[in-house]
């Protein structure tokens, strides 16, 4: 890798200017709204300008939704600065849904979940937007949530919008991306977001700095389960669930249910004033999504008036930025040409033991700021 790629490599994703492929990943096709033909027309020549993204989102065009969070998945500098001009302009119309995060291992019935519930809420008039975080498709580009195909019966609900996981990229990138594609979904009067992931290290921690409500799906297990429990994941729920609590696992589903229910007792709550709740489902034999649905509720009007709720929110904002600041200014750092040149040297000195490791930091900061 040439000096100038390596540079340019390490500039965000997020990061106007980075030289990309463009976009990452394909459109899936929404419900087609025949009375937008002009803007269905350009969609296709993916000529739409910022109005036409701005309008098209705001109307809940779906191929329109569809092409701006393509839009927001590139990684090319136009398309960056264009999805924020487009971001600016709806961003008075974001912020008003309840957004759910649901993870679980592969297998443990999330999508099956997610179709039962999903289609519950539309059934009630609301609107539903899922949104996937996979992140062995940051890292392998193979995907666990993407490559089958997922929620059929919910994605013809005409309330139903399902966006999969951004393929490539790191998880910071992706969940940036998701971030965007909330607010688009919000902008398009979708009321319900669920993001979903599979339960695997650091993704659990960026679904649970994105959402509201948190809730974890597990399978019905003896006491190895338990004790095999990362305490982590448990700690950063809202709610468990005891999933494919039907048929002969219905006495299991119900032990474990009673065992988790003692173990949150002595755990701290993931949000202040909620008291982790704990309950069985079947997913396929659709039991246990009113109680759900009522739990978010129950969780929304409490929050809501302890202020726990906006607080959550406007940290979660500031979080954003910031993390976004940090991996610019990390970024700068590591892409500067003279600090790159200066630490060959300074890494020898501070190896042979020529230097300490303080005065090594501050030679470094010395040439980055000169
Ligand atoms: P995901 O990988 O977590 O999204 O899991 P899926 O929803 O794809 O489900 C994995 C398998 O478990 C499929 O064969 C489903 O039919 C089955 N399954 C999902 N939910 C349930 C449930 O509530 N009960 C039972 N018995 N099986 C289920």
């Amino acid at each position: 890798m040439s000096k100038k790629q390596k540079i340019k490599s390490r500039k965000p994703e997020w990061a106007s200017g980075t030289k990309s492929k463009g976009f990452n990943s394909t459109v899936v096709d929404g419900v087609l709204q025949t009375k937008k033909k002009s803007i269905l027309k350009k969609t296709t020549s993916n000529k739409l300008s910022i109005n036409d993204f701005v309008k098209g989102v705001l109307n809940d065009n779906r191929t329109v939704l569809a092409q701006a969070i393509t839009l927001i998945e590139s990684n090319s500098s136009k398309h960056i600065e264009k999805a924020q001009e487009v971001l600016g302009k709806i961003l008075h119309k974001t912020g008003k849904s309840i957004r759910i995060g649901i993870t679980g291992a592969p297998g443990v019935g999330k999508s099956t979940f997610i179709e039962s519930f999903g289609t519950y809420l539309c059934n009630k008039g609301h609107k539903v937007a899922v949104l996937a975080i996979d992140p062995s498709s940051s890292r392998s580009r193979g995907s666990i949530l993407g490559d089958k195909t997922r929620m059929e019966k919910l994605s013809r609900e005409p309330n139903a919008f399902i966006r999969p996981s951004p393929s490539g990229g790191t998880l910071g990138g992706v969940a940036h991306k998701t971030r965007e594609s909330i607010m688009l979904c919000e902008a398009a009067g979708f009321d319900i977001i669920i993001v979903e992931t599979i339960g695997v290290g650091q993704s659990e921690i960026t679904v649970r700095s994105m959402v509201d409500f948190y809730m974890l799906l597990i399978l019905p297990g003896g006491g190895d389960e338990l004790q095999g429990l990362k305490k982590g994941a448990v700690e950063l729920a809202d709610a468990i669930a005891i999933n494919k609590a039907d048929g002969d696992n219905l006495k299991t589903a119900n032990f474990t249910k009673e065992q988790y229910k003692q173990a949150v007792h002595y755990l701290l709550p993931a949000t202040e004033g909620w008291e982790t709740k704990v309950f069985t489902c079947s997913g396929l034999n659709e039991q246990g999504i009113k109680e759900f649905w009522n739990l978010i509720i129950d969780f929304e009007k409490d929050t809501k008036k302890s202020g726990v709720f906006e607080a959550r929110r406007k940290e979660q904002t500031l979080d954003w930025v910031y993390a976004m600041v940090e991996e610019s200014l990390k970024n700068q750092f590591y892409g500067n040409t003279k600090v790159e040149k200066k630490r060959i040297e300074i890494d020898k000195k501070l190896l042979e033991g020529k230097i300490t490791p303080t005065n090594a930091v501050n030679e470094l900061m010395k040439m980055y700021f000169e």
